[in-house]
C-alpha cells in the first residue's frame, strides 16, 4: 500500500479504535430504512424516528400495510418525507413479495429497490452481509480529495480510487472511520491544518 494511504489507515485506527455504525438498527431491513431516512438528515434525527416507525410496523408485512400517510407523519422530521415514505413502503412490499421477506444481498437486486442507490446498497452489503463495499458519502469524497487519495468529485471515481488504494479487508472499518473523522475534524469550508492529526503530517 502507498505510504500515504498506510499512514492514513493507521492514524484513523488509532483515533477511532472502536467501530460502530451510527445509525441504530436491529435487522437489515431496519438499517435499509434508516439509510433511506438519512438522506439530507442527521443520524441523530434518524435514530429518534426509526424506533417510532418500527413500533408502528415492527415487521415487513406490517410496514407494507401501513398507510403511506402514517409513514409520512412519523418520518416528517427527516425531510423529503413523501419520497422517503414511498421508498420505505415500496421496499417493504417488494422484499416481502419478491424476496420472501429477506433483504436481498446483491448490488444488482438492492439497487432495483425504490430509493436505493449504490451508496445505500454498499452500506447494506458492507454492514449486514459482510460483503466488500466502500460506501462513499460527502465526507469521504471530501477527505479523499483533500488527502490526495482521489482527484474527482465523482463518487464512483472516488470509490474506485479508494478500492484500489486499500485492501478490501479494510474497506468496512475505514469507511466508518473516515465518516467519523470528516464529521469531527474536517468541515466543508475551513480547516486548520496545524491542528489536524492527518493533514499536518502529509503534504496537503
Ligand atoms: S487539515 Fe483540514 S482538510 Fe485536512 S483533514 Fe484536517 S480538517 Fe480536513
Amino acid at each position: 500500500m502507498e505510504a500515504r494511504a498506510q499512514f492514513i489507515l493507521e492514524t484513523l485506527a488509532v483515533i477511532y479504535p472502536n467501530i460502530s455504525i451510527p445509525l441504530g438498527h436491529t435487522s437489515p431491513f431496519s438499517l435499509l430504512v434508516a439509510v433511506i431516512l438519512s438522506a439530507q438528515c442527521t443520524d441523530e434525527r434518524v435514530n429518534k424516528v426509526t424506533p417510532l416507525l418500527f413500533s408502528e410496523a415492527p415487521d415487513l408485512p406490517s410496514m407494507m400495510q401501513l398507510p403511506i400517510e402514517t409513514i409520512e407523519n412519523i418520518i416528517h422530521p427527516c425531510g423529503l418525507f413523501r419520497s422517503k415514505a414511498r421508498s420505505i413502503k415500496g421496499c417493504a412490499q417488494i422484499i416481502t413479495e419478491s424476496y420472501n421477506g429477506k433483504v436481498p444481498e446483491t448490488f444488482e437486486e438492492l439497487e432495483k429497490l425504490p430509493g436505493v442507490g449504490h451508496k445505500t446498497a454498499s452500506v447494506i452489503i458492507s454492514q449486514c452481509f459482510n460483503g466488500y463495499a466502500f460506501p462513499v458519502d460527502t465526507h469521504i469524497r471530501r477527505l479523499a480529495n483533500r488527502w490526495g487519495l482521489a482527484h474527482s468529485q465523482n463518487v464512483s471515481i472516488v470509490e474506485n480510487n479508494l478500492k484500489q488504494l486499500f485492501p478490501k479487508e479494510e474497506w468496512h472499518d475505514l469507511h466508518i472511520r473516515m465518516i467519523k473523522f470528516g464529521r469531527e475534524y474536517c468541515p466543508a469550508r475551513n480547516h486548520q491544518i496545524t491542528n489536524c492529526p492527518i493533514c499536518k503530517n502529509i503534504n496537503h
